[in-house]
């Protein structure tokens, strides 16, 4: 079902600018779509509507074109596929795959008890929808971090694929997702790893192929948290794109030459690709900023 040519992704949620360390892994992972001859796609992961930030698109795709990183064929949106994400819930909840679930937030434990599995919950109220999971050992190799062994049962339990506001999880739409766009290689933040087992074991349950994960480490600020919107981390500075891609490289532990600094957006990305080696960073989860 993959093309056999590599195929990547920046993935953002359009929920504010992109600060550096959104930049970090949008270039990691285009660095090594580019290293790999292949294609890097851009989709905006737009469903959690009441998180969505007006002009943030707009700022987003900017500041890629600044830094030099443009993607591969049409942008796309996850709520141009509602339909498709409900198709796919009808069909596993017909096979019983999922099932119904009332329960709200605050009588849940960290593991759902899974009170609602043998329930029959009428749709005329809200509900979510949960997926069966089940004890298997999930285990996967992850390109930078290595075995990754998870039991969704016992660490997890049986998790939303569309929550009671009707929101489609991202669990479950970013494996569809990566499908649509023909992505055969995530790169992405750690923050994420985690969440692989349960795309990994719904990319099993729909019969999905898996695509090869790498997951760099994310970016820290000087009180060592993880630079993000809730850590209010600026947006990039556009005034010298070429200083924030030296930089990037310096924290990807490209060790590109001093002299690098001074070129343009499209030289750095050049000597960038020719030396891009994603194993410099292997066994680092963060990289803190002075
Ligand atoms: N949209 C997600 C985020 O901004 C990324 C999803 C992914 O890379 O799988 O954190």
């Amino acid at each position: 079902m993959f093309a056999n040519r590599y195929t990547g992704r920046f993935a953002p949620s359009p929920t504010g600018h992109l600060h550096l360390g959104s930049v970090y892994t949008a270039l990691a992972s285009f660095l090594d779509a580019r290293k790999n001859k292949g294609l890097w796609r851009l989709r905006f992961d737009d469903l959690d509507t009441p998180r969505n930030v007006s002009g943030a698109t707009t700022s987003i795709l900017k500041t890629l074109e600044t830094l030099g990183l443009y993607w591969d064929g049409e942008i796309d949106y996850q709520s141009l596929h509602l339909g498709e994400y409900h198709d796919v819930l009808s069909d596993l909840l017909r096979n019983g795959e999922i099932y119904r679930c009332q329960c709200s937030r605050k009588n849940l434990t960290p593991i759902y008890a899974q009170i609602c599995r043998q329930k029959t919950i009428s749709t005329t109220t809200s509900y979510s929808l949960r997926l069966k999971t089940d004890s298997r050992q999930l285990i996967f190799t992850d390109n930078l971090q290595g075995e990754i062994s998870q039991n969704l049962a016992t660490q997890h339990g049986d998790f939303i694929l569309k929550r009671r506001d009707n929101i489609i999880a991202y669990q479950f739409a970013v494996v569809l997702d990566d499908i649509r766009q023909g992505v055969n290689n995530v790169v992405r933040g750690i923050d994420l790893l985690d969440e692989t087992p349960k795309q990994i074991f719904l990319q099993n349950v729909l019969k999905l192929p898996t695509p090869n994960y790498f997951h760099v480490p994310v970016l820290a600020n000087s009180n060592g948290q993880k630079l993000s919107k809730q850590t209010l981390a600026a947006a990039v500075n556009l005034t010298a794109p070429n200083l924030v891609l030296f930089q990037l490289l310096n924290l990807l532990k490209q060790k590109p030459p001093m002299e690098l600094q001074m070129a343009n957006v499209n030289e750095i990305l050049k000597w960038a690709v020719e030396h891009w080696k994603v194993t410099l960073l292997k066994g680092e989860k963060m990289i803190y900023l002075d």
